[in-house]
């Protein structure tokens, strides 16, 4: 975005992010439109927050009726919601308790948190750092920043917060190497979607799982982004056949509505007791209801597989597209509807993204120039084929724009 964008519009919202001119004011399923009344297709989702598109009729109706009975308590009090989400959460996962923040960042730094207290009433108080990988995004608080490690985060915000120590993704060589006396635990996501739509191998994460038994170590997973039905299971690790010992999540969880989960087993959570934790916000019964309201939609008939049986007309669309355009893009990235395009040296995904957004088609880019396609878990194979017509489009013109600026 030009300097002259920011200069249109003198803002008193402070200058932290490089916006797009658009301002967009309504939603309506997996259509968004702007101020101008201008329709585009989602395929970014508010970068996989709105799962199930835009004021999903279920998701209203169950947030009109809380607004309309109970807000906040804080947790001084039983909250009936948070009760029930907690055991449908873990009814079918690994996890046998749940703890509700507000953000993806916050609830990773309960798990940091849940992982050292983990060593520390078992009796290894030495027993602190985390082993995490390259090219990962846990958020932006200092710890999460920290965790992974990205300078362009860290830059001028002072000393790095201790206790990480850094292996590359995938290389379960390095990160046995770096197992020491001090390591608590080993945090990963198992799709890293910053990181540019890098989907760990499901040996790898097999590995993980052996590895921190082998160490007495803590396997926590990162799942917010990839988690929540994205991939056609509830948690993408589920399709490794493994079970981690804790998991953050987030995005997708109240599709739309600012909501986090800790997910963690009895073991792993039986540091963090009463006093050790806490937030005021947190599990507060409106941010309940609205992810009840998404669990009833997940789990719904037949849902995970539509997202399976649309992801995978997605996923060949994608391939033949690369196919296609062999001077745009190199390879399709991911899995479910957790998807990406690596784009050639020639162009950059922001050229892709822009042009696309031109032709009514909403993307999000990620590092190592990978455009990230994250639908809403409720298109139909129609919408595939109209992303897919835009991206032809918009393809075909920047490979003849490359051919007149090469000559
Ligand atoms: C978005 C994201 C976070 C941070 O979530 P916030 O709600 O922005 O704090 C952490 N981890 C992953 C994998 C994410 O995608």
């Amino acid at each position: 975005m030009s300097s002259n964008d920011t200069a249109k519009q003198p803002t008193a919202v402070m200058n932290t992010y490089a916006r797009f001119p658009e301002t967009m004011v309504r939603g309506e399923g997996v259509y968004l439109f702007d101020a101008e009344n201008r329709r585009y297709l989602d395929f970014y989702t508010g970068i996989a927050v709105n799962a199930l598109g835009h004021c999903h009729p279920h998701l209203v109706k169950c947030l009109q009726d809380q607004a309309a009975k109970l807000w906040h308590v804080s947790n001084l009090y039983h909250i009936e919601d948070q009760e029930r989400l907690a055991k449908r959460l873990t009814a079918h996962s690994f996890a046998d308790v749940a703890f509700f923040p507000n953000t993806g960042a916050e609830a990773l730094e309960g798990l940091i948190k849940l992982a050292r207290r983990y060593h520390f009433v078992t009796g290894n108080p030495q027993r602190w750092r985390i082993i995490t990988a390259s090219g990962a995004f846990h958020g932006r608080s200092l710890a999460t920043i920290s965790a992974a490690n990205n300078p362009k985060h860290l830059e001028g915000f002072g000393p790095k917060v201790e206790g990480f120590d850094h292996v590359p993704f995938g290389n379960m060589n390095e990160l046995r190497a770096a197992i020491t006396e001090e390591t608590a635990a080993i945090l990963v996501e198992p799709i890293q979607g910053e990181g540019g739509i890098n989907a760990a191998e499901m040996g790898y994460l097999k590995e993980l799982r052996r590895c921190a038994d082998e160490f007495g170590l803590l396997l926590i997973l990162d799942e917010v982004q990839c988690g929540n039905g994205r991939t056609g299971k509830m948690w993408a690790h589920e399709w490794a056949e493994i079970k981690p010992d804790a998991l953050a999540t987030a995005k997708g969880l109240g599709g739309g509505f600012p909501v986090a989960a800790i997910l963690a087993t009895n073991d792993a959570a039986q540091g963090l007791t009463p006093g050790t934790h806490g937030t005021t916000f947190g599990g507060n019964p409106l941010a309940m209801a609205v992810a009840n309201a998404v669990l009833d939609v997940l789990e719904g008939d037949g849902f995970m597989d539509h997202v399976i049986a649309v992801s995978g007309y997605l996923d060949q669309k994608l391939a033949g597209l690369v196919e296609r355009h062999p001077t745009i893009f190199t390879a399709k990235k991911g899995f479910g509807l957790m998807l990406g395009l690596k784009c050639t040296d020639a162009i950059t995904n922001g050229d892709i993204i822009g042009a696309a957004k031109a032709e009514g088609l909403l993307l999000v880019g990620a590092s190592d120039n990978v455009i990230r396609i994250l639908p809403p878990l409720t298109i139909e194979n129609s919408h595939v084929d109209d992303a897919i017509a835009i991206l032809d489009k918009v393809a075909a013109a920047q490979a003849r724009r490359k051919v007149r600026t090469n000559d």
